[in-house]
């Protein structure tokens, strides 16, 4: 795959060619007019002279270069034509005129003649083109090359919207922030009413949240509010190639932002520029601290009256400079967090205000189907729908499309079905294997539905679950609940092995086992759920940092980490045997599930209960369900 390392370093090459081919066009011999033209000189008057008496034949007039090329009568063609120097502001019109008048043939050229002007056409392009690929080789290095040249002197590259147009109404499922912030738009509109009490005036506010929660828009909410003006900066714009251009654009934002107070100064990844001094990976960053102490420098600089309020946002507020949070600065801390249930419906409702949605759709359904969704995603998962529904020629937008939108932001865009094929088969068992313990075990989740269309990125197919909301939102997993969902993801790699031995199982489980090694791991040493008991044996921050890499050993000895890996293998392979069993119990409701998926292609969650009822008990919490 072409990664876009390797395609940086073919545009470098590409410069590198242009230049020497523009090197060796400037050794080559001068351009032909210059060259080869050994006239005879008039003088100006010679050839006023000449054209009064009727003896020039033909002039060529070159504008740019203030001469005159002039052949008499009696010259010959092989002959070079004699040139006459043009004095500056005599030229043209008058003596245009007068050729006129004499009816002398001109000619007017404007640039140095033909062969001239192919060779400096070739040049100016190839000029042009040396100094594209200069910009763009800077441009790669410091974003914003036009900046970067005039060394800092330019304009800022900050946004000013006088009017955001976004007020509250417009931001959902996200009150607590938007009650704290509340209070920032009664400053902003009256300030008076604060500095009479003597109250000090918040100068920073640091929105601290995941992407997409909104905090933007929460940002323009409140200068909308106020009908005040947004000025906006991201972090990384300042992560400049040369020294002390982010200090001069901060210098020049607050500028510009003290003119028009009051107002908002919005700085979006202030962690770009606001990590902790001194602590960079690969030493310090001089232009980042210089950024910082010029933005540090501009906060203690205005008093906290004088209307501008600044709104920072990041999502790591643990790597932030603490001089960033002392009082004074970003002192006000408030959290935008994913929204939940409640706040996903109200997010939905705000986004479905402009689109025609079919009375029988229900946001809470969707709400419901959308867990640990952004209000980014929730907005880009309508838009999507829409899209559907126009290329389906719809006049309204229907569970359908909101249906397969989710799975196009979730899973993947969905592709032709396979031709039926030992491979198919295979995948239907796999998927199979998922959604029959999903449905069958007591502690899972809500099988949604189970499909063999696949998706882009490799996926045959899918097992999906509704989401349990009470667990997701209490973020509090048992035992149970993840002993099953173990048992669920090892499910695709039993059935394949029940029912093809163990030698033709597949690679397709990969993620499943990923996934299971995670689980299981996290139970070991996290939550205390092994042999091991209620230990500790890596520690929560770790996790942050490493993200989805929970490979953290150095922090226990050799040996403990050697007991942990029996403990997660000993989890896996419990489990595994567990899921086997039970696919083994209902081998004929497994093959009769299988062609019924072969033949449909998709069975939704409520049909797949409905069939596994008529063969063997279900849990009772899906019964309920299923409407029996
Ligand atoms: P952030 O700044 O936190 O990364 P944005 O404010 O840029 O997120 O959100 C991007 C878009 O997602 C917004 O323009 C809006 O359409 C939508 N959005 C995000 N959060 C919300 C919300 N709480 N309510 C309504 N729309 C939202
Ligand atoms: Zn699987």
């Amino acid at each position: 795959m072409p990664s876009l390392g390797k395609l940086r370093r073919s545009s470098t090459a590409t410069g590198l060619v242009t230049i020497g081919w523009v090197l060796l066009q400037t050794l080559m011999p001068l351009p032909p007019a210059l060259a080869d033209a050994d006239p005879e000189e008039l003088t100006y008057g010679q050839f006023l002279e000449k054209i009064d008496q009727g003896q020039v034949e033909q002039v060529d007039l070159d504008e740019d270069r203030g001469v005159a090329y002039v052949r008499l009568e009696g010259d010959s063609e092989e002959d070079a034509p004699h040139q006459v120097v043009l004095f500056a502001g005599e030229r043209n019109p008058e003596l245009i005129r007068r050729l006129r008048n004499n009816q002398v043939d001109v000619e007017i050229r404007d640039s140095a003649g033909n062969g001239a002007l192919t060779w400096l056409a070739t040049n100016s392009l190839l000029a042009l083109i040396l100094v594209f690929g200069l910009l763009m080789l800077l441009r790669r290095s410091a974003s914003g090359a036009g900046n970067a040249m005039s060394f800092g002197k330019s304009k800022a590259r900050f946004q000013m919207e006088a009017k955001t147009g976004v007020v509250f109404d417009d931001v959902a499922g996200i009150e607590e922030a938007k009650e704290e912030l509340q209070e920032v738009v009664s400053f902003l509109k009256s300030p008076e009413k604060f500095t009479a009490i003597g109250a000090r005036i918040p100068k920073g506010v640091l929105l601290i949240g995941q992407p997409g929660t909104g905090k933007t828009l929460l940002a323009k909410a409140i200068a909308g509010e106020a009908s005040v003006p947004f000025f906006s900066i991201s972090g990384s714009e300042f992560v400049e190639m040369f020294v002390g251009v982010g200090a001069s654009r901060v210098r020049d934002l607050f500028r510009k932002a003290k003119e028009s107070a009051p107002c908002i100064v919005f700085i979006d990844e202030i962690d770009a520029v606001g990590r902790q001094r001194g602590a960079g990976i690969g030493g310090g960053n001089d232009e980042r601290e210089q950024t910082l102490n010029q933005l540090l420098t501009e906060m203690d600089g205005f008093e906290g009256n004088s209307g501008i309020i600044v709104i920072a946002a990041t999502n790591r507020v643990d790597v932030l400079d603490l001089a960033l949070l002392r009082p004074g600065r970003f002192d006000r801390q408030v959290i935008v967090d994913l929204p939940t249930y409640k706040g996903r419906l109200s997010i939905l409702e705000v986004h479905a205000r402009n689109k025609k949605i079919e009375p029988d759709v229900s946001l809470e359904a969707v709400a419901r189907r959308t867990p640990g969704f952004s209000g980014a995603e929730l907005a880009n998962l309508l838009n999507e729908a829409a899209i559907l529904t126009a290329r389906r020629r719809k006049e309204a937008m229907g569970m359908p499309e909101i249906e397969d939108a989710i799975d196009r932001i979730t899973i993947g865009l969905s592709l032709t079905p396979l031709l039926d094929s030992s491979r198919k088969r295979m995948t239907a068992y796999h998927e199979v294997g998922h959604a029959l313990l999903t449905t069958l075990l007591t502690h899972s989740d809500e099988l949604n539905k189970v499909t063999i269309i696949p998706r882009s990125g490799g996926i045959e197919g899918f097992t999906q679950s509704l989401p349990n909301e009470d667990i997701i939102d209490s973020g509090l997993y048992t035992r149970n609940w993840i002993v099953d969902r173990i048992t669920v993801a090892l499910g695709g790699f039993a059935a394949e092995a029940e029912v093809f031995g163990d030698d033709e199982t597949s690679t397709g489980a990969s993620g499943d086992i990923q996934q299971v090694t995670n689980l299981a791991r996290q139970m070991v040493t996290l939550y205390g759920m092994s042999d091991l008991g209620p230990v500790a044996l890596e520690s929560m921050d770790n996790q942050v940092f490493l993200g989805r890499n929970l490979m953290p050993r150095s922090e226990v000895s050799e040996e403990m980490a050697s007991k942990i890996d029996d403990q997660v293998r000993t989890i896996a392979l419990t489990c595994l045997s567990r899921a086997r069993q039970i696919l083994r119990d209902n081998r004929p409701l497994m093959d009769h599930l299988v062609d019924l998926l072969l033949e449909r292609e998709t069975i939704d969650g409520e049909e797949f209960r409905q069939i596994v009822g008529e063969y063997t008990e279900i849990p009772e919490k899906f019964l309920v369900k299923a409407g029996k």
